[in-house]
């Protein structure tokens, strides 16, 4: 049963202190919602802009029951939360998403199995618990093929490209031998991803579908719309949507998604579920009517979820390591929509703000 709607002034817990977190909470206090941020990293880039913080381990069972008594409804920014973690919340105040999408998201076998069951697309796969379960699964994928580990991968990280069985062999070894998944090489023309919300009420909607670039494994750059047919597009959505009411999710989700081509047309396989706000997604600030951040906070307070229409054709360039030192000249660019993080210091990889750029001319 869902709790009642939360009233302005109510607090609302996020587990994790970066950006994503930093931003729920920006959009929250619009709202007239406070937020509560539990993060064991002092230095917290959330924490800047929240109501109150926490700064405790996530294991440290008395300081999160403490945290989830102070607070009407929890979230979070990462999918990594552990099982644990989420059952000392869970039974002290709602948690959404809830524990099984965490469950599903957090193990690639999981979260592969349920999407096939709910009848969605994915690449060839197979469980790699031990060497010997090699031979099985490259039976299943063919060669190329990716092995990845089974949680715990993020950003290409934990995940090796294999084109012989010895190379195989290799990168078992090197990811520690065991627990697994084993991909087939999809030959995709794009990435793409869908956002989607669902509110307690179970009302479902889907932004307009982000064509995704990667330099090195991490996001680098989403257009939206996607160059894309209108079926495809229009498919990206009603599988995004089947996804979220299958998990009987509360909250945004991203719905990461290969786009392949060939002599049928264009089809869609479902690589990865994030249950929280996505990077993907942080267009919808200046390019949806309401962004992913605000529909987040509406749906897990039990509001109704804003429309998630496209204002104009939007571009959101992430500001990598040392790229957001050229803040000035961003900004000189008047139709730059410039969010910056408040991180101290920039390492290279690490995300330290993203622009948006609305309806420009030259967005192809
Ligand atoms: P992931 O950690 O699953 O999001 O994978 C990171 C990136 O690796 C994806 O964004 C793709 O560019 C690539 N990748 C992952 N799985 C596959 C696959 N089965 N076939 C082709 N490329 C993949």
């Amino acid at each position: 049963m869902s709790p009642d709607p939360l009233k302005p002034g109510a607090i609302i817990g996020i587990l994790g202190g970066g950006q994503l977190g930093r931003m729920i909470a920006l959009a929250a206090a619009r709202l007239g919602l406070r937020s509560h941020i539990y993060c064991p990293d002092a230095q917290s880039p959330a924490f800047d802009v929240a109501y109150a913080h926490t700064i405790a381990a996530y294991d440290d069972e008395a300081a999160l029951a403490a945290f989830a008594e102070a607070v009407d409804v929890v979230t979070y920014e990462f999918e990594n939360v552990p099982a644990r973690t989420a059952e000392i919340i869970a039974a002290r105040a709602p948690l959404f998403p809830d524990a099984r999408a965490l469950a599903t998201s957090q193990d690639r076998i999981v979260e592969k199995s349920f999407l096939r069951d709910a009848g969605v697309a994915v690449a060839p796969f197979a469980a790699v618990d031990i060497p010997d379960d090699l031979a099985a699964a490259m039976a299943i994928t063919g060669l190329p093929a990716i092995l990845k580990t089974r949680r715990f991968g993020y950003d290409g990280k934990g995940q090796r490209k294999v084109d012989t069985p010895s190379e195989l062999a290799a990168a078992l070894a090197e990811l520690g031998g065991r627990d697994c998944i084993l991909e087939g090489l999809v030959p995709f023309v794009m990435e793409v991803s869908a956002i989607v919300v669902r509110a307690q009420s179970g009302d479902c909607h889907v932004y307009d579908i982000g064509e995704n670039v990667h330099v090195h494994h991490i996001l680098k750059e989403t257009r939206v719309p996607a160059a894309i047919s209108e079926a495809t597009n229009a498919a990206a959505k009603v599988l995004a949507r089947r996804i979220a009411d299958e998990l009987g999710y509360v909250g945004v989700l991203g719905v990461e998604m290969f786009v392949v081509r060939d002599a049928t047309g264009e089809r869609l396989l479902v690589n990865e579920l994030a249950p929280r706000v996505h990077n993907s997604g942080h267009w919808t600030e200046d390019g949806a009517v309401t962004s992913q951040f605000e529909n987040h906070a509406r749906a897990i307070a039990g509001w109704p979820i804003g429309s998630v229409r496209t204002i104009a054709p939007t571009r959101m360039d992430n500001l990598i390591g040392f790229e957001a030192d050229a803040w000035e000249k961003i900004l000189s660019d008047p139709t730059a929509r410039l969010h910056l993080y408040g991180k101290s210091e920039a390492r290279a990889g690490r995300k330290m703000g993203h622009v948006n750029y609305v309806s420009l001319p030259d967005h192809k």
